[in-house]
Formats: C-alpha cells, sequence, structure tokens
C-alpha cells in the first residue's frame, strides 16, 4: 500500500474482507468477539494484535478499516477514532496532561475547544496561557522549559486565519513540548501537517470526512507509540470510541474526498474571487485570495489551497446579514460545514453567541459576518443565489 498514490489509497486502504470476501466494507456491528479458547482469551486481554479484537471501545474492524485509511491519506503512522471532533479533541490532550503542566493555545478557537482549555482543563490544575497565533513572537515569549502542550486550529473559524505549523513546531520542540493540531479547515486533503512538525492532529469527521451531513465522528492521527500506548488507554477506558456504523460512514466517506474537497474548494475559489470587490460587502476572506494577508503562508503550508469555507463581510451589520441569508435559496441557514450542501452561518448570534462582546472583537466576529461553506453544487448558481441574495440584503 505504500507505494500507492492519494486516490488509490482512499479506495482500497485499511480493507479487511471477512470469509465471505466482500467489495464493499462490511459493518461489523458487533461489540464483543467470541474466543475459541479460554487460553486465547486470556493471551488477548495481555497483548491483542493489530487484527485482534476485544471489544468495540477497544476497537472494532470496521473502526481499524476507518483508522487506517484516514492515516494513508494523512501520512501519520496510526490513528484513533472518536465518537467526535470533540471527544478526539478531548482525548488527545487530556491524555497528554496532568495537574502542574502548562499548555499554550492559540486564542481563536471553536467555542467548544475552549471550553475544555479553560473549564476541564483549569479546573484539573492545569496551567493555559492563550496568544495570538499568528504571532510567532508571542509563541515564543509564552512557551517555557515546562511547557508540555501547544494547541491550535492551524485555520481559524470564521475568521480564516492561518497558524504557521512549522514556525510553531520549531518553538514548541525546543522545550520538547507536543504540538497538537486541530486541522479541521485545512482538511484532510490539503495538510502536510506531519511534514510541517505536527506531532498530533486531530479532525471532527463530521466535516468533510463524513462530507454528506449523516453522522458525528473524530479522530486523533500521531506517531504509532503515541496513539497506541497513550491515546488508546485513555480512550478506551473513558469511552469516547467510534460506533462501527459511523465509522462504515466515514469509511465511505473517505473514498470521494479528495474529489468533493478540490471540487468544493474550486468552486470556492471562484465564488471568491467574483465576489471580492462587490459593493454590499466590506470585505471576502478566503485563503486562496491574493489579497489574503497570509497568501505567502497559504502557499506554503497548503499548496496555495483555500479549503472550503469563506467569510462574507455584509455592508450594514446583522439587519442586513439576517436579510442576505434569509434570501438565499439554495445556500441553506445551519451551522455545519464542509458538506454537499453549501451552508451559510451567521457566527455572531449561532456557533459564537456565547463569546462575550470584547472577545467577538478580538476575534474579528462583527454582526454583518456570515461564513460560507461551500458545497458541490453548480458553482454558477451557488454565486447566483448568493449575489441575488446581496442585493435583498440592501436597505
Ligand atoms: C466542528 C469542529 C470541532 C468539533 O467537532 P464535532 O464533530 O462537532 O465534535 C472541533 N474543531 C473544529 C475546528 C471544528 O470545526
Amino acid at each position: 500500500m505504500s507505494d500507492w498514490n492519494t486516490r488509490t489509497k482512499l479506495v482500497h486502504g485499511g480493507t479487511r474482507r471477512s470469509q465471505y470476501n466482500e467489495v464493499s466494507e462490511a459493518i461489523f456491528l458487533t461489540q464483543g468477539f467470541v474466543y475459541e479458547t479460554a487460553a486465547q482469551a486470556e493471551a488477548r486481554f495481555v497483548e491483542a494484535g493489530p487484527d485482534e479484537f476485544i471489544y468495540a471501545r477497544y476497537g472494532n474492524p470496521t473502526v481499524a478499516m476507518f483508522e487506517d485509511r484516514i492515516a494513508a491519506l494523512e501520512g501519520a503512522e496510526d490513528a484513533f477514532a472518536t465518537a467526535s471532533g470533540m471527544a478526539a479533541v478531548n482525548g488527545a490532550l487530556c491524555s497528554l496532561l496532568k495537574a502542574g503542566d502548562h499548555v499554550v493555545a492559540a486564542r481563536a478557537l471553536f467555542g467548544s475547544c475552549l471550553y475544555i482549555l479553560e473549564n476541564v482543563l483549569r479546573g484539573f490544575g492545569v496551567e493555559v496561557s492563550f496568544v495570538d497565533g499568528t504571532d510567532l513572537e508571542q509563541w515564543r515569549a509564552a512557551v517555557r522549559e515546562d511547557t508540555s502542550v501547544v494547541f491550535f486550529e492551524s485555520m481559524s473559524n470564521p475568521t480564516l486565519e492561518l497558524i504557521d505549523i512549522e514556525g510553531v513546531a520549531e518553538i514548541a520542540h525546543e522545550v520538547g513540548a507536543t504540538v497538537v493540531v486541530d486541522n479541521v479547515f485545512s482538511t484532510p486533503v490539503f495538510s502536510r501537517a506531519v511534514a510541517q512538525g505536527a506531532d498530533v492532529i486531530i479532525y471532527s469527521a463530521t466535516k468533510h470526512i463524513d462530507g454528506q451531513g449523516r453522522t458525528l465522528g473524530g479522530v486523533v492521527l500521531g506517531r504509532r507509540e503515541y496513539i497506541r500506548t497513550v491515546l488508546e488507554p485513555y480512550m478506551k477506558h473513558t469511552g469516547g470510541s467510534l460506533s462501527p456504523f459511523n465509522a462504515w460512514v466515514m469509511l465511505k466517506g473517505m473514498e470521494t474526498i479528495d474529489l468533493r474537497v478540490r471540487a468544493q474548494t474550486e468552486s470556492a475559489q471562484a465564488i471568491a474571487e467574483a465576489l471580492e470587490g462587490h459593493d454590499a460587502l466590506a470585505r471576502v476572506r478566503y485563503p486562496g485570495l491574493k489579497s489574503h494577508p497570509q497568501s505567502a503562508l497559504v502557499a506554503r503550508q497548503l499548496g496555495g489551497k483555500g479549503g472550503t469555507v469563506m467569510s462574507l463581510e455584509v455592508k450594514g451589520g446583522k439587519e442586513a446579514a439576517f436579510r442576505f441569508l434569509d434570501a438565499l435559496q439554495v445556500v441553506v441557514i445551519s451551522n455545519n460545514l464542509g458538506d454537499a450542501k453549501s451552508i451559510a452561518t451567521h457566527p455572531a448570534t449561532t456557533t459564537h453567541q456565547r463569546l462575550s462582546d470584547g472577545q467577538k472583537e478580538l476575534l474579528g466576529i462583527t454582526p454583518g459576518l456570515v461564513r460560507l461553506s461551500v458545497g458541490l453544487e453548480d458553482a454558477g448558481d451557488l454565486l447566483n443565489d448568493i449575489q441575488r441574495a446581496l442585493e435583498a440584503a440592501r436597505d
């Protein structure tokens, strides 16, 4: 498998066939596994081989197929699948940290990630410092000899700022800290995070990996020793494992992820270019635009690919943003992203509602900001829909 190219790995990687030699991967919807003898059970509890299973909370053949396939795409040694993206973030951080440890995190974070750092970790005696993740000087000033983990989203939601994985990893590795990256917005298709120095990479599989809005899931990727001896014991004893059925949905999603994400990115690029300079918009933020303030980093870190999400700053604040959203006919109002269906979100009143006005201002979440996740519809239809809705957004 190691000499296969990406598209081949995505279709065949990790496949395990039963005695029936099925073509499409089987859903092993079983909690447990029968042992031939008591001695075999005893031996498996001492040490289970890669294709020996005990209990679905520890591992399952369908889940293992998904783990191997996403690890092959990311270029990581191993992966552990989790019940959701948040189970992955929580597991990755809690498995690495204990009371008295120090963490440095970027402050532009998904609300639930912020909750884990501010409430869960601080509550258990972990010291957490926040920095502006785009500023390497702030990372350099905050990281100390006793820092054990740095954590950030490589592309921030919803303002689409990049954090320089290579730059932060260099600073963190000087003191021996583990670099944990939530890589959802970069997508596993464009990610080169392993080569760039990330030690642990997290995806919410709910987003592009499913890509069709059906199930929750997540995954943690990294070196085999970390995944199997640090993360797996934490996950299997605390219960955040992925169900076999949801793993199967994700596994089938992997077959088409490269095609979907590239097509959605191509549409997003075309739509962002067409909307830039529109007089009903104060700003179009998209990492693939030449006007993105970090376009050199987008080129270096993501091969110039801006991903599937953009943010539109509608002139006229919340009222105009709501008129725009309500006038959309193809794009739906919801809060997921990476889906085949294009989705518009008003972060200030939904996903980021709980932040204080000061925090929103600091993170650039203004009343006129609309996040647009570009789906698989015809790009011309999407652009017409958005342009028509922008006319309706005017006073
Ligand atoms: C959605 C998301 C998560 C959480 O994933 P769930 O599958 O909803 O638990 C974490 N981080 C980022 C950046 C996300 O976009």
